[in-house]
């Protein structure tokens, strides 16, 4: 059996058996990407150079017997959206396509310290905007299940490189549910955490007040092993929860007795497909046969979400992207041009309108952030600046931003009424499977309403988990999600695990043919 086909902890019991060295597992991870993702595209940049000479070191350091950390030699893919060291640092974005990090984020300090292998730097949609990765300024990246299909996104290539098993684990992103929607698209097991569990001290910024970094993995068994090592308190993230995280790889595995989970009223209204609906309650039943008691459950308010959530996410977007301005950061347009594009505009405005119509043209300063802004960012991160500036104009944020944040608080309460009857909510994570590449490109309204299940977690700042529970008539991956009460991503591992004793799901792997 091939290296890649183990889970994490698999491999992870070989390498520390010595049965496996870190520079095979390395070297056979390598191989896979170079057959595979010329056709998927989930990296933006793979170099196997400096992750084998990492793998060489951690042999050499455990055959003299050292202490190594708790990922000695796993492969480990990171969403472009991370600062690593003297790295570049893309976002999938032409205005950072230069950037060169000058400082660790913390979740990438952590899996140095772990002695994981850092393996590359995966695809996205631009600053995480976007659902399909279609946003990337770099390249698509496709579906392992379905190549003319989107791997879901933002973490689109965070996901599709663990379904392809180009990684055994990988680091996402979630902000309105870019970890558990490409996770259910692409047949892999994804963590959302708590809002604060994980430090995001060095996470290129969306929306601050809902981003949160996550495992994506093959198992929950393996997404509690990432998770272990990146979770806990940061001083340098001051909304870092200053609670240890607990042992997720240990308690992982202790199944969960008693456990109530709910079922909410409105998931399985309009726009569910019935496959999707079908797998969910065949999943559910499942839980049934384990011992779960199954009750209903209403969220009145999560109809708002995705209203809200478009308000909130592109109005700290706004404020959050005005760094970009061709002076600090990233991109800068080209000044000659810029120059001699001002002194025709002066020339012209002088013979037509005289000294006021030159007066009205921009300062040179002006015209670099507008060039620079306009010619570095894609259409989506520009239409969220626009809507979020306009959200929280003065006259305006009264009726748009404070509304969304109002609705956000009852969201909240929603759920923390739920959890007073359940321990778990259990449903869909996406109304379909995965779409085909371009199928909703033109159509933003559409692609924002692939989050109706998602963004409320974030909105309220809990966990959730997605992971695989069925297959469509047509071979996609569908996704189960759970959600649990702050700072239970131990529960969500656990019943995760209970779910993957009890089917295979979870164990079935694309055969795109590379
Ligand atoms: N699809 C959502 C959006 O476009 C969520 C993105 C995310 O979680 N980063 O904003």
């Amino acid at each position: 059996m091939s290296l890649v086909e183990l889970t994490a902890t698999e491999l992870l019991a070989e390498l520390e058996s010595g049965r496996a060295s870190a520079v095979e597992a390395t070297q056979a991870y390598v191989e896979r990407i170079k057959a595979g993702d010329e056709h998927v595209g989930a990296f933006l940049r793979f170099d196997p150079q400096p992750a084998l000479e990492q793998a060489r070191q951690i042999d050499q350091r455990r055959k003299k017997g050292e202490r190594l950390g708790r990922l000695a030699g796993l492969p480990v893919a990171v969403k472009d959206l991370l600062c690593s060291r003297g790295e570049r640092t893309t976002c999938a974005s032409r205005i950072l396509e230069n950037f060169v990090a000058p400082y660790d984020a913390t979740v990438v300090a952590r899996l140095k310290a772990a002695d994981a292998v850092l393996i590359g730097r995966t695809n996205l949609d631009e600053f995480a905007m976007g659902g399909s990765t279609e946003n990337s300024a770099f390249q698509k990246t496709r579906n392992p299940w379905n190549l003319a299909c989107i791997p879901g996104g933002s973490s689109g290539g965070a996901a599709a490189c663990v379904a392809a098993s180009m990684a055994p684990l990988s680091i996402g992103t979630d902000t309105g549910g870019s970890i558990r929607q490409p996770a259910a698209l692409c047949g892999v097991t994804g963590l959302k955490p708590t809002y604060g569990r994980v430090s995001r001290f060095g996470l290129v910024a969306f929306a601050s007040s809902l981003d949160q970094i996550g495992p994506i993995a093959r198992t929950a068994q393996d997404a509690a092993l990432l998770l272990e090592v990146i979770a806990g308190h940061d001083p340098l993230d001051s909304t870092s929860v200053n609670r240890p995280a607990p042992r997720y790889s240990q308690t992982v595995i202790e199944p969960l007795s008693g456990l109530t989970l709910g079922l909410v009223r409105e998931h399985f209204g309009e726009g569910l497909e019935s496959e999707v609906e079908t797998a969910v309650r065949q999943a559910v039943a499942v839980y049934e046969s384990l011992g779960a008691k199954v009750k209903e459950i209403s969220l009145p308010h999560s109809k708002y979400g995705v209203a809200a959530y478009y308000i909130i996410a592109p109005s700290e977007a706004s404020s959050n992207l005005a760094r970009y301005d061709g002076v600090h950061y990233g991109y800068r347009t080209d000044e000659k041009a810029m120059q001699a594009e001002l002194a025709a505009e002066r020339a012209s405005a002088s013979s037509g309108g005289g000294a006021q119509a030159v007066e009205a043209l921009d300062s040179p300063l002006v015209r670099l952030y507008r060039r620079s802004r306009a010619e570095g960012f894609g259409p989506e991160v520009k239409r969220r600046i626009i809507l979020g500036t306009y959200a929280l104009s003065a006259g305006y944020s009264d009726k748009y931003y404070l509304k969304a944040l109002k609705v956000r608080r009852l969201i909240r309460q929603d759920f923390d009424r739920a959890f007073q009857q359940v321990d778990l909510i259990v449903g869909p994570v996406t109304a379909s499977p995965a779409f085909k590449v371009g199928e909703k490109v033109n159509d933003p309204l559409a692609m924002y309403l692939v989050d109706l299940y998602t963004v409320s977690a974030n909105l309220a700042g809990i966990g959730g988990i997605a992971f695989p529970c069925g297959f469509s008539s047509s071979g996609l991956p569908i996704g189960l999600q759970l959600q649990a009460p702050p700072l239970e991503e131990d529960r969500l591992l656990r019943a995760c695990h209970m779910y993957q004793q009890a089917t295979d799901w979870h164990q079935r792997r694309p055969d795109f043919g590379f």
